[in-house]
């Protein structure tokens, strides 16, 4: 298939209904993955502090520094007790998130990861986006280089696409002025790709982008997988406004529709043909718009998650176990399968 620009994918966006859109992902997903395997992978978020300095103003998960009643930092025995819990139901992953804590420095994080990766050799640790990753370096004063190095050693396996947002600065600089660049997000995963520590690229919409900011984060992404084939996959979700200080700010955004998500995911397939695996995201959209992003690109359900926090704190309360992942999937066709971190596949439930 030939390489969609910038001006076409803007053109198919503004003109093509959303029915031969999703035609189009879906013959795209097809031509990828023509085995008819969806599939998902059992892992467990640990938000392991909720105390944070960063202060985007689409999160209400994040408390301050000294606030008594409701900021953590999670203890090592806590974080084993969930990670216990998730090798009970047979899961595989965990994906560890902050809040950037202000004062937690690079060996904090090393004797972390390693206690993990002593105590649970079968788990696989997705972890620490690019702000937390950019922050530590600052913090504990060392390079991005040999701070993604000494986490890799001590047990890290791959790095979560979160804090992506909208990869567009003038977009940042309205939603979360403090965060990193969209310059040093892409340093901070080419950075990991170059150390051989493969990562996702995410993007949240539905605050106050339009389609060019949109598509210059598409293209940013696409560059970096074209030079480095880092990326494993794309994810995507909306803005949940619910308690969030921008919604306040700007009371006029509501939550994204369905319609919109659709036309954007089907959208990302086409465009974003370097990327093997796109993820729909049910968590933020239920699971009947889960289920048909199935037929707009999307081939992998994502996580099941255990446990989600910080779409949660902005009112998205979505579940779904493994039971109802295989059941919506073989629904529509599709052999539902298990998979690791790197997408190999484990089980087949056919
Ligand atoms: S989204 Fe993450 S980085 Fe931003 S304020 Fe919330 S916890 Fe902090």
């Amino acid at each position: 298939m030939q390489r969609i620009n910038d001006n076409e994918i803007k053109q198919i966006m503004s003109q093509v209904p959303l029915k031969e859109l999703g035609k189009e992902a879906f013959k795209i997903k097809r031509e990828l993955h023509p085995q008819k395997l969806t599939t998902f992978v059992v892992d467990r978020n640990i938000n392991y502090t909720n105390i944070c300095w960063v202060d985007c103003k689409f999160c209400a998960f994040k408390r301050e520094l000294g606030d008594e009643n409701e900021g953590y930092i999670l203890s090592f025995e806590e974080i084993d007790k969930k990670i216990d819990e998730l090798i009970a139901i047979g899961g595989t992953q965990i994906l560890f998130q902050g809040g950037v804590h202000p004062k937690l420095k690079i060996e904090w994080y090393e004797d972390l990861v390693r206690h993990i990766a002593k105590k649970y050799p079968q788990i696989t640790i997705h972890g620490f986006s690019a702000i937390e990753i950019d922050y530590i370096a600052r913090i504990s004063k060392i390079s991005l280089q040999e701070t993604l190095a000494r986490l890799k050693e001590a047990g890290l396996s791959s790095i979560p696409g979160a804090g992506a947002e909208i990869l567009s600065d003038r977009i940042r600089d309205l939603i979360a002025p403090k965060k990193l660049s969209a310059d040093r997000w892409i340093e901070v995963h080419k950075t990991a790709h170059q150390l051989g520590i493969k990562s996702t690229a995410t993007m949240m919409f539905g605050t106050l982008e339009d389609d060019n900011d949109i598509i210059e984060h598409w293209r940013r992404i696409r560059e970096l997988q074209d030079e480095t084939g880092g990326f494993r996959a794309f994810i995507m979700w909306s803005f949940q406004p619910d308690y969030t200080p921008l919604k306040k700010e700007f009371p006029h955004i509501q939550k994204a529709s369905s319609n919109r998500y659709l036309q954007l995911l089907a959208s990302s397939r086409i465009y974003l043909d370097n990327f093997p695996n796109i993820q729909s995201s049910w968590v933020t959209q239920g699971s009947h718009i889960g289920q048909l992003s199935l037929l707009f690109g999307a081939n992998d359900l994502g996580s099941t998650m255990l446990e989600e926090n910080v779409v949660a704190a902005a009112g998205a309360k979505n579940s779904m176990n493994q039971a109802e992942m295989i059941r919506l999937i073989k629904d529509i066709g599709e052999i539902p399968a298990k998979r690791d971190t790197a997408y190999r596949i484990l089980e087949k439930f056919e």
